[in-house]
């Protein structure tokens, strides 16, 4: 059987204030868990602008940066860490494009929203990213079980 390790790949995921505001919390949840990733961190906080600035570190500099931050912060998000086989590159594909119009249905972004600013949540780009942001968003670190699908999940 492949056994999840301690070092299988992760993903951060961020619920942002559109996607908790419109009660699709547990639809983006359930997404995750029926593919069969195993959630290993969770939790719902208030994100203050000097920690989404580190968050968004890279788009500094963007035009859209400062509105960003803003809607950011405008109330709380979900942030979650999610664990399994190519977490990162098929979250991403679930996640949709960053451009809602641009994302098929089926995905989260093409079956839930419409504009590029309100685009209901927020994935890890490469596995380093996930790994930042796992401090950032969960500096005590996440938790490690033994799930008692993951011998039927994967061969
Ligand atoms: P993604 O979230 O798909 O990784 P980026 O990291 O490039 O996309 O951008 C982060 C977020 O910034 C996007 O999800 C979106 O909410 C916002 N954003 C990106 N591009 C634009 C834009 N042109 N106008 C407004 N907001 C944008
Ligand atoms: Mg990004």
């Amino acid at each position: 059987f492949y056994f999840l390790r301690t070092s299988t790949p992760t993903l951060t995921l961020v619920i942002q204030p559109d996607g908790v505001q419109r009660s699709l919390v547990g639809k983006i949840i359930a997404r995750f868990e029926e593919r069969g990733y195993k959630l290993v961190a969770l939790k719902l906080v208030h994100a203050t602008e000097a920690h989404l600035e580190k968050h968004y570190a890279d788009l500094k500099g963007k035009s859209f940066f400062p509105g960003l931050i803003k809607y950011m912060a405008s109330g709380p998000v979900v942030a979650m860490v999610w664990q399994g086989l190519d977490a990162v590159k098929t979250g991403r594909v679930m996640l949709g494009a960053t451009n809602p119009l641009q994302s098929p249905v089926g995905s989260i972004r093409g079956d839930f929203c419409l504009a590029v600013g309100r685009n209901i949540c927020h994935g890890s780009d490469s596995v380093e990213s996930a790994e930042k942001e796992i401090k950032l968003w969960f500096p005590e670190g996440v938790v490690q079980y033994t799930s008692v699908m993951e011998s039927w999940i994967f061969e």
